[in-house]
C-alpha cells in the first residue's frame, strides 16, 4: 500500500496516543515501513536515526538478530503462548532466576506483568496489601515526586505529577501526596518535606515511589543519587516501602544496569517494562521476600492480581535472550565511551544562544528550549530533525536523545549532530 493509502485510512480511525487529534490530523507523519538496528525507514525508503528507542523500548536497537532467532526458535519449539495460572515453563522459571541473580540485592520474587503501568500497578497493590493483611491497614497512602511519571492505568496515573497527564483522573485512584523534586539547589528542601510528611503520616503511608536518577516524562530532570540514599534511610526509619519503577531507567539507561546502583541501594519493590523484553509488550515486578512472606498463608492473603498475557512464554524467551546480549556484547561497559559523546554534543548545544539548560546521564542528553510541555519548540526541532534523517520526538519543549545502546560510535555522532544542528536552525 503506498503512502497516501496508509495516511488516509490511518486518520480515517486510529486514535494515537499522547496526541492532540485535531494538530495530528492536519499533520504529516512518518510511515514506517522496517526498523532495523538504530534506524527507522518510511515506505519511501527515506531513513531516520531512531533518536528515542522507538519510545525507550529498543535499548538494544531493532530486530537484534540474535532477537529474531529467539522469536523463530520459540515458535519451532511449539510455545507461543500459555497462561502461567496453575502451570509454568521454563522461559518463565529460568527467567526470574536470571533476574534475581542481577537485581539489586534483597530482591528474590518475580511477578511477571504485560507493560510499565502494569508493574507499578502490582507494586502499589503488593505494598498496599502487605501492610493491610499484617496488622498496619491504615498504610494506605503513597509520596510521588512532583514531575512524576508512573504510566496510564488509574493507580500509576493517580501517583503521576504532571498536571496536563492527570486533569481528568485526578485522585480517582489511591491516595497520593506529591513532594518536591531535588533540583541541583533544593535538594535539602525537597529532603526536609518527605522527612516531615513521614514523620507525621509513616503510620498512612505504604510507599515512597521514584523514578531513580532521572524523571523521563518530566522532560528528563535529572538529581542526585544522595537523594536515594536519603529516600533508602527513610524508607526503613518509617517502615515505608520504597518502590523503585525502573520502565525507562532500566537496562542501562543511565549507565549502569538499574540507576539505584549509581547511589549504591537496594528498592524493597522494582518495576520493569519498556527494553525487558525488547520486542512484546512484557515486564515485571520484583520484591523482597518480605513482601512476599506478607502474603502467605490462607487463600484470602493471596495477591488477587494478574494480566492475561503476563509471562508468556516468547516474550519471556525474548527476554532472557535480552540479558544474555547485555552480558555477552558487554553492552553496559561499551556505553560508556558513548555517554561521553552525548554529554560533549549538549555541552556544545549549551553554547547555542536561546537554550536554556542542558543536561546528561549515561545515554541520556536533554536541552530545554523553552518553557513547558505544551510549548511548540520541541516540535520544529522535530521537523528540522526529520528533513535531516533523525526521529526526535520531544517532550514538550525538552529536546532530548535516548538511543538505542547499541548504536554505533558513527551513528551517535551522526544523530548529536543533527540535533545541534536542528537546534540551531530553529533558534538562530
Ligand atoms: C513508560 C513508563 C511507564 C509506563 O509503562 P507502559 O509500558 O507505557 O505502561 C511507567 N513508568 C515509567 C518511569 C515509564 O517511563
Amino acid at each position: 500500500m503506498i503512502r497516501d493509502e496508509i495516511v488516509a485510512r490511518d486518520k480515517a480511525h486510529v486514535w494515537h496516543p499522547y496526541t492532540a487529534m485535531d494538530e495530528y490530523t492536519a499533520s504529516d507523519p512518518l510511515v514506517i515501513a522496517r526498523a532495523q538496528g538504530s534506524w527507522l525507514e518510511d515506505v519511501d525508503g527515506r531513513r531516520y536515526l531512531d533518536g528515542n528507542s522507538s519510545w525507550w523500548v529498543a535499548t538494544l536497537g531493532h530486530a537484534h538478530p540474535r532477537l529474531v532467532a529467539t522469536m523463530q526458535r520459540q515458535a519451532e519449539q511449539g510455545l507461543l503462548h500459555c497462561s502461567l495460572a496453575g502451570t509454568t515453563h521454563e522461559p518463565a522459571a529460568r527467567l526470574a532466576e536470571e533476574l534475581v541473580a542481577i537485581a539489586p540485592p534483597g530482591l528474590t520474587r518475580v511477578f511477571y506483568t504485560d507493560n510499565g503501568s502494569g508493574s507499578v500497578e502490582v507494586a502499589l497493590r503488593m505494598a498496599l496489601q502487605m501492610y493491610v493483611q499484617n496488622g498496619a491497614p491504615k498504610k494506605r497512602g503513597a509520596l510521588a515526586l512532583e514531575g512524576a511519571f508512573h504510566g496510564d492505568t488509574l493507580g500509576a496515573a493517580s501517583l503521576g505529577g504532571l498536571d496536563v497527564f492527570r486533569r481528568v483522573v485526578g485522585d480517582i485512584g489511591l491516595t497520593c501526596v506529591r513532594v518536591p523534586v531535588p533540583a541541583p539547589n533544593a535538594h535539602a528542601r525537597a529532603f526536609d518535606m518527605i522527612a516531615r510528611l513521614l514523620r507525621d503520616k509513616a503510620d498512612e503511608t505504604a510507599a515512597i515511589i521514584i523514578e531513580p536518577m532521572v524523571q523521563a516524562a518530566a522532560g528528563m530532570r535529572i538529581y542526585d543519587a544522595a537523594f536515594l540514599r536519603e529516600l533508602r534511610a527513610l524508607a526503613d526509619r518509617h517502615d515505608v516501602m520504597l518502590i523503585d519503577d525502573e520502565v525507562f531507567t532500566g537496562y542501562g539507561r543511565t549507565g549502569p544496569m538499574w540507576a539505584v546502583n549509581h547511589a549504591g541501594i537496594a528498592p524493597d519493590i522494582m518495576c520493569l517494562g519498556k527494553a525487558f523484553s525488547s520486542i512484546l509488550p512484557m515486564g515485571a515486578t520484583l520484591a523482597s521476600e518480605r513482601v512476599f512472606d506478607g502474603f502467605r498463608g490462607s487463600k484470602d492473603r493471596a495477591l488477587y492480581y494478574g494480566h492475561t498475557f503476563c509471562g508468556h512464554p516468547l516474550g519471556a524467551a525474548l527476554a532472557r535472550e535480552v540479558l544474555a546480549i547485555y552480558r555477552e556484547e558487554k553492552l553496559i561497559e561499551r556505553s560508556k565511551e558513548k555517554s561521553l559523546l552525548i554529554e560533549r554534543a549538549f555541552a556544545r548545544i549549551a553554547e547555542i544562544p536561546g537554550v536554556a539548560r542542558v543536561r546528561s546521564l549515561g545515554m541520556i542528553g536533554a536541552a530545554d528550549l523553552g518553557e513547558g510541555y505544551l510549548g511548540k519548540i520541541g516540535w520544529r526541532v522535530y521537523d528540522e530533525a526529520r528533513r535531516r534523517g533523525a526521529y526526535l520526538r520531544p517532550l514538550g519543549d525538552t529536546v532530548y536523545v535516548a538511543p538505542p545502546l547499541t548504536i554505533s560510535n558513527d551513528e551517535l555522532t551522526q544523530l548529536l549532530g543533527i540535533v545541534e544542528e536542528s537546534v540551531r536552525a530553529v533558534l538562530t
